[in-house]
């Protein structure tokens, strides 16, 4: 037994309500459908069970990979010795007697912004079709048609690694540096536990209609037949990546199992049993020509996990 399995056994030991899975593959938690096995996996389904792991993984020097929806994840097919926390069993969301709603950071988009349609909210619209658990949408700021969740999150609920009185801290939307697809938390190292939402009063047939207008946008631009991790880059100061992309003749273009869609230029699809290797160098020939054409340098909204030297799993750069 190795290191890192060692740790995964006596956590397991400790905690034994807390599903534990040895060897259990990314590829089954990403939607890309890529990605090796894992030392460990660990899926709690309660913020007690996710707080207690996360203090027991930094008491111990341990960097978990989080994963919520994997929706915005490329993981290495050679897997990784590491310990990996799935938060998406932890998801209760309730109303706040001051109006807020406050999420557990597993539940996912859709359910957040039908709980706030059910109460008559209005303000997460757009993110009702994007697949990711509320979390995962915190540390991307994702956003689409116009909203982003730095509009919504009033404050969120951290653990440090250091860990704080009772292991969490409260921190203002204002000290999550959000900017586009980014926040403090895009990095590593601290977990969003929670968030508080805020929103305005709203008519639920009204935001029932835009939800339906904005999926059917979704359906006829976005290839959602096919495994992705939504758009491959980020929008570029001037322009959409999608449009340079496609400008550059490249749509439909494919290494190996990966291919740039040919629906929406912007997403990079597993077509049929892609490899990590095949998306990442997808990627890589993609930004290439586009920074030869054109002279703009792509920077990936994918956060590509890559094996390291010692089996580890590193946050990868082009
Ligand atoms: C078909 C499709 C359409 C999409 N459309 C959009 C869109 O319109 N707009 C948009 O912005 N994105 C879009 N995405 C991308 C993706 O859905 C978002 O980035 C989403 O916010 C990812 O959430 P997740 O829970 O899946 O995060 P994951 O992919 O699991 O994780 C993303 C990053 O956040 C970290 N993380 C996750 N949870 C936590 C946590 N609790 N604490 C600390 N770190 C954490 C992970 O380690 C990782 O670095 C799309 C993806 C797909 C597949």
């Amino acid at each position: 037994m190795n290191a890192i399995s060692a740790v995964a056994a006596d956590i397991s030991a400790r905690l034994p309500g807390l599903e534990c899975r040895f060897g259990e593959m990314m590829s089954g938690h990403t939607s890309l459908r890529i990605g090796g096995p894992v030392t460990a996996m660990f899926l709690p389904k309660t913020a007690r069970q996710l707080q207690s792991l996360y203090s027991m993984l930094s008491e111990r020097g341990v960097a978990p990979i989080v994963i919520g929806n994997g929706a915005n994840i490329l993981a290495d097919g050679r897997g990784f010795d590491a310990i990996a926390v799935k938060t998406s069993g932890v998801n209760d969301v309730c109303l706040a007697p001051d109006g807020q709603i406050r999420a557990d950071a597993g539940v996912t988009l859709r359910r957040l912004a039908v709980f706030a349609r059910d109460n008559g909210l209005s303000g997460l619209e757009f993110a009702h079709g994007i697949p990711g658990t509320l979390g995962g949408a915190i540390v991307m700021n994702a956003g689409a048609y116009g909203g982003q969740m730095s509009d919504a999150v009033s404050t969120v609920r951290i653990m440090p690694r250091t860990g704080g009185a009772d292991g969490t801290r409260e921190i203002d939307s204002a000290e999550c540096g959000f900017e586009y697809r980014r926040s403090r938390f895009a990095d590593g190292g601290e977990l969003v536990v929670s968030a508080s939402i805020c929103l305005s009063r709203g008519d639920a047939v009204g935001i029932t209609a835009r939800m339906e207008e904005l999926a059917g946008r979704r359906r006829s631009c976005q290839p959602l037949d096919l495994p992705s991790a939504g758009s491959a880059f980020k929008r570029p100061k001037d322009g959409y990546a999608a449009a340079l992309i496609e400008e550059a003749g490249l749509k439909g273009f494919a290494i190996g199992g990966a291919r740039v869609s040919e629906k929406h230029a912007g997403f990079v699809v597993n077509a049929s049993n892609a490899e990590f290797d095949d998306v990442l160098r997808l990627m890589e020939s993609v930004r290439n020509r586009v920074s030869e054409l054109f002279g703009v340098e792509l920077e990936p909204e994918i956060k590509i996990l890559r094996r390291d030297a010692n089996g580890g799993a590193r946050l990868w750069k082009f």
